[in-house]
């Protein structure tokens, strides 16, 4: 042997040596992963998503993967009023394959949540036993299943709105930043956190760190993570999600002209005025309604600024007077700041439209008017994978949000650029689910992270 060739055996056997003893320490000391469930129990239906992340780094920031979303089939658990032991049905096939991404040894450790929302917030207003019910049988069923059952009940629209920021925030990790320079956890920049904007069936929600401390807000709330102090502003608006905005648009028509300006030319729609009394949102006693039942049809107009403005008069802006620390019906909020992860309807009607990719709100508005102004002919020949029911509904959405984002919440021209619509981050949806049981399992420290040694971020 060269002395060459003795270094190069040498340094082989190291490796060998080496990659022997990885191996023994990958057998014998495997990071257990651990699961957690939640369903989202929303107006228009219901999603289950089970999460995972390996117990060693439970109190790191993201490392919350996301292992499986399953919808469960029909509408949202509210449309089961009348007949509970449904809604505790309806949950049990997404259960059933919750349970066979989660190893069998594992399962009865898994916390498992089901949050409701707007959709239950206005079930329990009007009949509170058939909301009680309704939460009794989903609970129900959940106990059933060997999984660690912690609970079925309504949030308030705070709770979603915050809970959809912490989500957002923890995976695209803006609450802690490691300095090297300085070899510590730095307090991230308020610039670098981002606010969340949330449009559901029933209800919406914005929530952001404004500038400034907290002022006297009902609507503030605050957290410690990871060693800092967050206060944020956060609103729920109830009967603004997409559905009930809808529907309240017919009614509004309906007593006027018979015309739906957002409706596209050649479509009509059919509607009983009783179904207007089964909505809270829709059913404050209204005389031009009239007694008893009857069919009324609304033809499309396709009429763009027609649209824009039958959508704006369903907001009381006029309640805020001078303020621009107002929205409408008199709701304080501060300027908004930052950058803002749209998801939700915002992102669906905007992915639709091929808005997404951070196009100017010159062109956005451009491209809303001319959708809005295309024959039901001309769309569901263009469209025919789409659903039916939802085509011609995409102009009086699109127009709707660019009311939400611009008359309400006071976005410009300028800060409308700061607003990214999107659905997911990293492999997992974003929504309020993950941070409610980020917050629920104590995986978000209040103190800052550990130092781990040889684990330089
Ligand atoms: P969710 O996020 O499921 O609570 O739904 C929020 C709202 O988005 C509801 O009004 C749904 O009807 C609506 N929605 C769901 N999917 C789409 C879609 N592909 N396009 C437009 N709206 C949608």
């Amino acid at each position: 042997f060269t002395s060459a060739t003795v270094g190069a055996l040498v340094a082989l056997s190291i490796v060998a040596l080496v990659l022997s003893l990885v191996n023994i320490e990958d057998v014998t000391l495997p990071a257990a992963v651990k699961y957690g469930m939640v369903f989202d129990a929303g107006s228009s239906h219901t999603s289950l998503f089970v999460y995972e992340w390996d117990s060693d780094k439970e109190n790191d920031t993201g490392v919350v993967s996301q292992t499986l979303s399953c919808d469960v089939h029909g509408q949202g658990i509210s449309s089961y009023a009348n007949d509970p032991p449904r809604a505790g049905d309806s949950i049990k096939e997404c259960l059933d394959k919750a349970l066979k991404v989660v190893p069998a040894a594992k399962q009865r450790k898994v916390p498992a949540y089901l949050g409701a929302t707007a959709g239950m917030r206005l079930l329990r207003e009007q009949n509170s036993s058939a909301a009680e019910q309704v939460l009794a049988e989903v609970a129900k069923t959940m106990q059933e299943y060997p999984v660690a059952f912690k609970g079925a009940r309504i949030l308030t629209g705070e709770e979603e709105g915050a809970y959809g920021w912490i989500t957002i925030n923890y995976l695209l990790d803006s609450f802690t930043k490691y300095s090297p320079k300085a070899h510590t956890w730095v307090r991230p920049e308020a610039a670098s956190i981002f606010g969340a904007l949330d449009l559901g069936g029933a209800s919406t929600q914005i929530s952001f760190m404004p500038e400034g401390s907290v002022v006297n807000w009902k609507e503030g709330s605050k957290f410690t993570l990871y060693g800092y102090d967050y206060s944020i502003y956060t609103h729920s608006y109830l009967c603004y999600g997409q559905n009930e905005m809808l529907k309240r648009l017919a009614k509004e028509l309906i007593q006027q002209v018979f015309h739906h300006p957002c409706y596209p030319t050649d479509y009509n729609e059919t509607v009983s005025l009783s179904s207007f009394r089964t909505s809270l949102c829709t059913s404050q006693s209204d005389p031009r309604l009239g007694p008893g039942d009857r069919n009324v049809t609304l033809e499309g107009r396709g009429d763009a600024s027609g649209c824009l403005a039958a959508i704006k008069k369903l907001f009381n802006f006029s309640a805020c007077g001078q303020s621009q620390d107002c929205t409408f019906d008199g709701i304080y909020q501060p300027p908004v700041r930052g950058q803002f992860i749209a998801f939700s309807a915002f992102y669906y009607n905007f992915k639709f439209l091929n808005l997404t990719e951070g196009q100017t709100l010159a062109t956005v508005r451009e491209t809303i008017g001319r959708f809005c102004t295309r024959s039901w002919e001309d769309l569901s020949a263009s469209y025919p994978e789409e659903n039916h029911q939802r085509l011609p509904t995409y102009c009086a959405n699109a127009n709707y949000i660019l009311t939400l984002l611009l008359d309400a919440y006071k976005f410009n021209e300028t800060s409308w650029n700061n607003i990214i619509f999107q659905m997911k981050a990293g492999s997992a949806d974003v929504g309020w689910t993950l941070g409610y049981m980020l917050n629920l399992t104590n995986m978000i420290p209040a103190e800052a992270p550990a130092w781990v040694k040889g684990h330089v971020p």
